[in-house]
């Protein structure tokens, strides 16, 4: 069946009216790359009907110039879901996300005031808000998120508990360039130089948890060891450099349980994250 691509809420609920469950649902800004194939392939396996939205989510971006330069090829991004497998693309516009008096906001507590959320106010509000109205709008069974946005993915996993939605939050692992780059649809906008730069965010990360199996429990040598890799590179410039809980994503003094290391990173303007959860 060739996949279908909706653009309205009505045209969605009458597209899945008639699907088969479970169903699945991968949220996405677009411009998809081999990352989220691989969430779009395991949504694929574990579910009857493979759900995949596009939305460019303006109440995510603080800064307006970021929001306008975010890469965008719609025919391109189809081809990827139906090559994947996907069933049904859902590719609203704003005002259908949002429609005029639209007036509610989302905004989880704790767990999104450190790291993203210190760094990008508002963020994690634009997050949740539209994730409530996709969980809402598709009625997925499950729905797929990168470990590669691991506060997102407390961020959602709080919110899905905190209201009561049904839909399981699956977690899927981090896909990366040969090189150890993370995925992202960012990368694009790396220059040649800084594009070779980039893989020092996955070489500080395992220069941390080399740190940690060697028995290094000091959570400050461990973010030492971590920036003294981000120092060799001129072209990095680090926006946090964090070792925390993983529940909570408070910083550690020392790593006594489950941590994760993780750092956002500019290359020009480009701002990268990534992380790496020990053990
Ligand atoms: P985005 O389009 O960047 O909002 O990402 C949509 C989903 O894909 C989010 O759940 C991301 O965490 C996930 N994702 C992005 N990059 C990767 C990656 N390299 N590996 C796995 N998942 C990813």
């Amino acid at each position: 069946m060739a996949i279908h691509v909706v653009r309205t809420r009505a045209e969605l609920r009458a597209a899945l009216d008639a699907a088969p469950r479970p169903v699945g649902l991968v949220p996405t800004m677009g411009w998809l790359h081999a990352g989220h194939r691989s969430l779009i392939a395991r949504a694929r396996d574990e579910n009857a009907t493979t759900v995949v939205s596009i939305f460019v989510n303006p109440r995510q971006f603080g800064d307006p110039a970021d929001l306008e330069r975010y890469p965008r090829n719609e025919a391109r991004d189809v081809a990827i879901c139906d090559e994947e497998g996907a069933d049904l693309v859902f590719a609203p516009t704003v005002d259908e996300v949002y429609p005029p008096g639209f007036d509610t906001t989302v905004s989880v507590g704790a767990v999104t005031r450190p790291l993203e959320g210190a760094a990008r106010p508002g963020h994690f509000d634009g997050v949740a808000t539209v994730v409530s109205i996709l969980f809402n709008v598709v009625g997925a069974d499950r729905a797929y998120f990168g470990q590669k946005d691991a506060q997102q993915l407390l961020v959602i996993r709080q919110m899905a508990r905190d209201l009561a939605i049904s839909t399981e939050v699956v977690a899927h692992p981090t896909v990366r360039e040969p090189d150890g780059l993370a995925m992202s649809s960012r990368n694009v906008h790396l220059s040649p130089e800084e594009r070779v730069a980039a893989p020092v965010l996955r070489r500080a990360l395992l220069a941390g948890r080399a740190a940690w199996e060697s028995g290094e429990r000091s959570a400050d040598a461990v973010r030492a060891a971590m920036k003294a890799v981000l120092a060799s590179e001129p072209l990095a410039w680090a926006d946090y450099v964090s070792v925390a809980d993983t529940s909570t994503l408070a910083e550690l003094e020392t790593i006594d349980g489950p941590a994760l290391l993780s750092m956002a990173v500019r290359f020009g303007s480009t701002r990268l994250i990534d992380n790496e959860p020990v053990p």
